[in-house]
């Protein structure tokens, strides 16, 4: 059976129709004139003869001299000769040489192992045997063949006719016909078939394709085939034929085996891109890789180097090249870059000045002068933090930016820096001090929102001026209310972790009272600070500079834990008591998880849930409104009751009413007293408390200070109340001795307790 396996586009049928026609036209010419396809020319008639081009090295095109040779052209042309003719060969255009038998562009075709009819069903004639051909197998190198007769070959489909011959001789195999030879080569390597089959001269030259090295001849040859010249069944036909047999039958065997061994002892496979790209494609690969490595590693080479002299610039530009510190223009970006990483740290700057420097330089020397500055440019970098700076603007003038640190710090700097470089001559023997003027300014908070540092030096270098004017040396504050201010937010900010362990703080309570029956409710807890250096600090002070400083949540912590413990012992004195603690704004942050940290705190301390009220200010829900309702929300689920502190004295506090899932209201009374029209203001009180009461809630009066605002809130249905008229914020001792057992009177005397 043999198998078409083609891709030709319908144009070539198209063509193949054609070329049929043609032939019977020509068919009817040969009755006419049975010699014409001999033209007779002067003397010698010439013969055409039809071959295949794929056939190297059996028919092939000289790369050199452009024409068609090879062993069948030369034993062709041999037999010719001696038949008497002139011989000229073309290539045949058709798909197979049953189709070229049908063209009457050649006299002859050739190789044909014996006669077949032609693709239009016409018989044809051949001619003697010009030579014996051998066919074999080609296979991949490790596939073992079944029997010849169930074999699957695969063939080119120009072997039209050598298929029939193989069939006659092998009735069982199976034949694939392919256009091309990869595409066979193809077939065989997708198992369509088991073998190819193909001259083995042929063979011989397409194994030398390097892409092919996997394929092997098998050692038994097939067959042999006869190779003869054909042509249509005519009476010129034969006339041709007659004369070529003429013709093979005078050729020696000797000369037609000296033109197979000169065909085939040629080195005749050239090897193309694909060729060159399969033998070398690994190294080509690698060379490349290798290529584009060396690429990328020198442009990052280059980078790098230009990186390293571009940063080797901005030193150069950054620093001052004799001492080492910063230029101007150093300091500049990094005094920005400072402010902007560390807007919570109260800093100043100071402009440094050597008095009369000039005449240091006459006296001692240039390099003496420059070996001063040179001191005290290593003195301050070895005092300054990396989160400070210090440059040299340009001769004797150094700039300093320095955390703001109180008295102690100052004199620090005093005796670790400026007195050594005062003392820089007198410590090498001579008579000669050295006299610093120093103008100190000290940060606003505006200056962290618009840094301009050209404008900061100048203020201080103002205050360096009057140093230098009025005096022979020392240091002048540009801005000296700032400074006492700046000195005491560092005083409180830098002292916070010794004043928590060094036990500073004090938890006061100021309990909170039913006005109707004089019951005591509960109590809220209330810090106080004994500065060790400042003395009493009212929560007003360090409540907000801690809030500012972003430390209020060391202290609230201190000062949660503090209430749990007195709760503990008090529940074991069998006083089950409930504390109102309050909540910073700023203690408010999702990573911190505040439900799960009282969550804690309660069970450590085996206290139940009631007995812990979480005060957060009104204002607070306003900053972070989702991350506040979210965190309520949580505190409730967990059993604590929460109130919305001070409410009353923000703007929003209605809106706020609506969304906020509070359970209690701390009504902040003191607004009231700031506004001009007191009735206004009751009427105000009044509907507030009946909102409140409206919308499920309950509600305390804090800051209710005599019996008049206390009745009042009492009419309007308020009996929760706080304030000094009740008690003041007293301390943890005096709480813990107060008769709670006695209620307090509406009409009894304001509280006399003293607040610490
Ligand atoms: P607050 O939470 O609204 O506390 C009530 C404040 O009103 C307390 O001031 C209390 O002493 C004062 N007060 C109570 N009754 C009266 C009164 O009849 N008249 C007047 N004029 N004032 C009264 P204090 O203790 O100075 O606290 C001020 C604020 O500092 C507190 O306001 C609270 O927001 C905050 N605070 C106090 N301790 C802490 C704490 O431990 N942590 C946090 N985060 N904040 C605290
Ligand atoms: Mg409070
Ligand atoms: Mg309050």
């Amino acid at each position: 059976m043999i198998k078409y396996h083609s891709n030709r586009s319908e144009a070539q049928i198209a063509r193949r129709f054609l070329a049929l026609l043609f032939c019977g036209v020509v068919a009817l010419s040969f009755a006419v004139a049975p010699v014409s396809a001999a033209s007779a020319a002067h003397g010698r008639d010439t013969l055409t003869v039809g071959v295949p081009a794929d056939r190297c090295p059996v028919f092939y095109r000289d790369a050199d001299t452009d024409e068609i040779v090879g062993i069948g052209v030369d034993l062709m042309r041999v037999a010719a000769e001696h038949a008497g003719y002139d011989v000229t060969f073309r290539f045949v255009t058709e798909a197979t040489l049953k189709d070229a038998l049908d063209s009457d562009a050649y006299d002859v075709i050739m190789p044909f192992g014996s006669a077949i009819s032609s693709t239009s069903g016409r018989s044809s004639v051949v001619s003697d045997n010009l030579t014996q051909t051998p066919f074999t197998l080609v296979t991949e190198d490790s596939r073992a063949l079944p029997p010849l007769n169930e074999l699957r070959v695969g063939m080119l489909r120009s072997l039209g006719g050598g298929a029939e011959t193989v069939l006659q001789l092998f009735p069982g195999i199976e034949i694939s016909m392919y256009e091309t030879m990869a595409d066979s080569v193809k077939a065989l390597r997708d198992d369509e078939v088991d073998a190819l089959l193909h001259n083995s001269f042929v063979w011989s030259y397409v194994l030398q394709k390097p892409a092919y090295s996997d394929l092997r001849v098998q050692p038994s040859t097939m067959f042999s085939m006869d190779f003869r010249a054909g042509t249509l069944d005519t009476p010129a036909g034969r006339t041709i034929i007659e004369r070529l047999n003429g013709g093979i039958a005078a050729t020696p065997e000797t000369h037609r085996q000296a033109i197979i061994l000169d065909h085939t002892s040629r080195r005749l496979y050239r090897y193309d891109f694909s060729d060159y790209l399969h033998q070398y494609g690994l190294i080509l690969l690698l060379t490349a890789l290798l290529f584009a490595s060396l690429t990328v590693i020198t442009v990052q080479k280059r980078r790098a180097l230009r990186l390293e002299q571009e940063e080797k610039m901005r030193h150069l530009i950054d620093h001052d090249p004799l001492t080492g510190v910063l230029s101007l223009n150093g300091f500049r970006k990094r005094v920005e870059t400072l402010l902007r990483t560390h807007p919570d740290t109260p800093y100043f700057l100071s402009y440094n000045n050597i008095k009369n420097f000039k005449f240091i330089n006459d006296s001692m020397g240039m390099p003496a002068g420059d070996e001063l500055l040179r001191f005290w440019g290593a003195k301050s970098m070895e005092a300054l933090s990396d989160e400070e700076a210090i440059c040299r603007i340009e001769g004797d003038h150094f700039a300093v930016l320095r955390r703001c640190g109180g008295d102690e710090r100052m004199l620090q700097d005093e005796t670790d820096v400026l007195d050594p470089v005062r003392n820089f001559f007198i410590d090498q023997g001579k008579d000669k001090r050295v006299q610093i003027c120093s103008g100190v300014y000290v940060l606003t908070p505006e200056d962290y929102q618009q840094i301009h540092v050209d404008h900061m030096l100048d203020l201080a270098r103002v205050a360096e001026k009057r140093v230098r004017d009025t005096r022979k040396d020392g240091y002048e504050i540009y801005n000296p209310g700032q400074w006492e201010k700046g000195k005491r937010v560092a005083d409180i900010i830098s002292h916070l972790p010794a004043a928590l362990s060094a036990g500073e703080f004090q938890v006061c309570y100021q309990p909170q009272i039913n006005f109707k029956t004089g019951e005591i409710t509960g109590t809220e807890a209330l810090c106080r600070w004994n500065h060790a250096k400042l003395g009493w600090l009212r929560p007003s002070e360090f409540i907000p500079t801690l809030e500012e400083y972003d430390l209020i949540y060391d202290l609230d912590c201190y000062v949660w834990d503090t209430v749990c413990q007195d709760l503990h012992r008090w529940n074991e004195q069998g006083k089950h008591r409930s504390v109102s603690v309050n909540l910073s704004r700023r203690d408010i942050r999702e990573e911190r998880n505040i439900p799960g940290h009282f969550y804690n705190l309660i069970h450590v301390y085996g206290l139940s849930a009631d007995q812990l009220r979480i005060e957060i200010t009104e204002s607070a829900y306003v900053e972070d409104h989702a991350l506040l309702i979210r965190t309520t929300v949580k505190l409730r689920e967990f059993g604590f009751q929460v109130e919305m502190d001070d409410f009353g004295s923000g703007y929003s506090s209605l809106h706020m009413l609506k969304d906020v899932p509070v359970d209690r209201i701390k009504m902040d009374l003191q607004f009231m007293s700031e506004t001009g029209d007191p009735e206004k203001g009751r009427i105000i009180i009044r509907h507030m408390i009946q909102m409140v009461h409206s919308l499920g809630m309950s509600l305390i009066a804090e800051g209710v200070e005599n019996v008049t605002q206390a009745q009042f809130l009492q009419s309007c249905g308020c009996s929760e109340m706080q304030g000094f008229y009740f008690y003041k914020p007293m301390p943890v001792q005096e709480y813990e001795s107060m008769d709670e057992t006695v209620p307090l009177l509406a009409a009894e005397s304001p509280s006399t307790a003293k607040q610490p």
